[in-house]
């Protein structure tokens, strides 16, 4: 059967796990080839050994997102692979310093803006030129619901994921009419090794389901499927959106 993405290629950072991992396999469920951008070589070779198990083609490229060097070395490698780059979700991200503003450290306040932040704009830097030679793409950077509102103690998350919508938008305003639509998506808390630590006290985990209307957190396939629809043609005038994916967390 043919897929929606036969013939397209897919880079995911931070595919070596949860979010990233997820879509990777579903952007090879639906035909397309993946590189799968990790810091952790276990895990992006484990994503891209299932999706070769499953029929599909992959391949793995480690590195750190906060390098531009390995952002364009990402892309260069899809190209010299499979030949060109279709779809990028700059999704790579960690947690960071859980104190308040007052107390948050320079080193995490630094780490966070470079992975969680500035990795989506030298992403994006390479991305774009390369989709642009094929004629356009689309890219769809990650953020949260922390992307529209605050979160204690999270001074450096909530505004690398703040600024993550700031610069989607930008990159939508210039290249749309190019070709290439980028879109950001909003995860309200998920289940996946970025928040176990939060998973192991029952007093906090009730805590987070609690701030989600529809009575759970989400799980990792819930987020890459938007993130596939965003790259398909079914999503062809959407460009420039946040849109988030939360289980109501933003109603209030
Ligand atoms: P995860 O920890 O399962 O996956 C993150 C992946 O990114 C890991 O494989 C990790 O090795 C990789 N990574 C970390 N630092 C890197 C670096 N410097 N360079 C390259 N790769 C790196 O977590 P996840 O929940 O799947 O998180 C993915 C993204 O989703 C993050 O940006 C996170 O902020 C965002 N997000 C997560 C939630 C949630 O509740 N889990 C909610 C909203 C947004």
């Amino acid at each position: 059967m043919a897929g929606l993405f036969d013939g397209k290629v897919a880079l995911v950072t931070g595919g070596g796990s949860g979010i990233g991992r997820a879509t990777a396999l579903f952007y090879a469920r639906d035909g397309a080839k993946v590189v799968v951008g990790d810091i952790v070589q276990t895990g992006a070779d484990e994503t891209a050994a299932r999706i070769q198990a499953a029929g599909g083609q992959a391949t793995s490229l480690i590195g750190d997102v906060a390098s531009p060097e390995y952002c364009q070395a990402l892309v260069d490698h899809a190209v010299k692979t499979f030949g060109r780059l279709d779809f990028a979700f700059n999704n790579a991200g960690i947690s960071g310093d859980q104190k308040p503003t007052a107390d948050y450290s320079l080193e995490s306040w630094n780490k966070v803006i470079s992975i969680n932040l500035s990795s989506v704009f030298y992403g994006m830097r390479a991305q774009i030129p390369a989709m642009l030679k094929t004629g356009g793409g689309s890219i769809v950077n990650m953020s949260s619901i922390l992307g529209q509102v605050a979160f204690a103690s999270s001074a450096g998350y909530v505004a690398a994921k703040h600024g993550v919508v700031g610069l989607t938008k930008t990159a939508a305003l210039e290249y749309s009419a190019q070709g290439i639509r980028v879109n950001v998506v909003g995860p309200g808390f998920i289940k996946t090794p970025l928040i176990s630590a939060l998973e192991q006290n029952q007093d906090t985990y009730n805590m987070l389901v609690s701030l989600h209307p529809i009575g759970r957190l989400g799980e990792a396939e819930e987020v890459a499927e938007l993130v596939v629809w965003l790259c398909s043609p079914k999503a062809s005038f959407v460009s420039g959106a946040y849109i988030p994916v939360d289980g109501g967390y933003l109603t209030r």
